[in-house]
This record gives C-alpha cells, sequence and structure tokens, in this order.
C-alpha cells in the first residue's frame, strides 16, 4: 500500500548517501522507520532516550501533502518545499539532535549539548545565550527570544515543574533546529 512512500524514502536516502557528507550523517541517526496513518503528524521520534546512535521514526503518509510531496504552510517562519522530504530531514535532525546527548557532550541530560558539528550549531547548544525558539503547535506564536540555564543546569524538555528553574522547553529548541535544518540542508 504504501511502496510509493518506501520508494521515495529510498531515493532521499540514496541521494544524501550519495553526497556522503553532513546530510548523509544526519540521516544515518535514522536506525529504522515505520508507517502509521493514525496519529495527527507527519513523523516522528518513537523515543527520546538520549544519547543513542540511531533512533526509530515513524512517519504518516497518509496527509494530503505527503502524497504528493507538495508545499505545506511554513512553521516557526521556516518554508516547507516538499513537505515529505523536508520531514525526512525534519525528524531525521531530532535523531540526530538526540545522538549528539552522550553523557559527555551532556552532562546535565537535558537534551541540550555542548558541541554541534553540524549546522545550525547554536539553537539547541547548552550556554546561557540568547536564542530564537518557537512553538510549532502555537500558530500564533512564530519564534520566541529565549534562555536556557546553561551547562550543568537541568533545563526541563516541556514546561518546567513547580521545582524546577528555568524557562524549561528545550522542545522549542530542538523544534526550531529542526525547521531551520529541513528548510535549508547541507548539500
Ligand atoms: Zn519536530
Amino acid at each position: 500500500m504504501y511502496d510509493w512512500f518506501q520508494t521515495w524514502t529510498n531515493d532521499v536516502f540514496q541521494a544524501a548517501h550519495g553526497n556522503n557528507g553532513s546530510l548523509n550523517t544526519v540521516l544515518s541517526s535514522i536506525g529504522h522507520y515505520s508507517i502509521d496513518a493514525g496519529g495527527d503528524y507527519l513523523g516522528q521520534l518513537a523515543a527520546h532516550l538520549l544519547g543513542q546512535q540511531k533512533y526509530d521514526v515513524t512517519f504518516n503518509p497518509f496527509a494530503a501533502p505527503f502524497r504528493t510531496n507538495g508545499d505545506d504552510l511554513p512553521i516557526c517562519m521556516q518554508p516547507r518545499t516538499g513537505v515529505l522530504v523536508n520531514t525526512l530531514y525534519h525528524e531525521g535532525r531530532h535523531a540526530y539532535q538526540a545522538s549528539l546527548a552522550t553523557l559527555a557532550n551532556d552532562e546535565d541530560q537535558d537534551g541540550l549539548v555542548n558541541v554541534i558539528q553540524i549546522a545550525p550549531t547554536f539553537f539547541f547548544q547548552d550556554s546561557k545565550d540568547p536564542r530564537a525558539v518557537c512553538n510549532p503547535l502555537d500558530p500564533d506564536v512564530v519564534q520566541i527570544n529565549w534562555q536556557f540555564l546553561g551547562p550543568g543546569n537541568f533545563d526541563a524538555f516541556g514546561a518546567p515543574a513547580a521545582n524546577q528553574q528555568g524557562l524549561g522547553h528545550v522542545d522549542w529548541a530542538l523544534e526550531m533546529d529542526a525547521y531551520v535544518f529541513a528548510a535549508a540542508p547541507p548539500r
């Protein structure tokens, strides 16, 4: 039923593999993918254990723009042309983000890391430097200026609990990074 999807994703992976550069490194963080036609999403990481080498990703090719690889509305002010390929890049970037969060590169295990090798290199870096983040689920919010606690201080993934410090929402930094990467992937 989803042969066309397999063919299409295969083409994307093959093209990335052929260029053997940064894009291939990012997409290689996807170890396995599966299909779920029921969810209200285009793609998502199956689990979020930090610091693994490979991640499972689920795609929902039922969504209309997916079927034609058409364009979809910008999110976080980032264009989404060719939304099937864009989503592959986006989810591949999420897998890459999580793979960087090893104990050596993310001592406080909050998903913000010390070193990001493949650009963009600052959205989910663990520092106090202000940066743009965004909430992709809020249609009214585009980009927000945000500040994390820096290395050695845990930042919450979502909204911080009552006993937690900081602004939280590491997830918004990860989303911003993934949308920016997918809009202009390395070649
Ligand atoms: Zn995402």
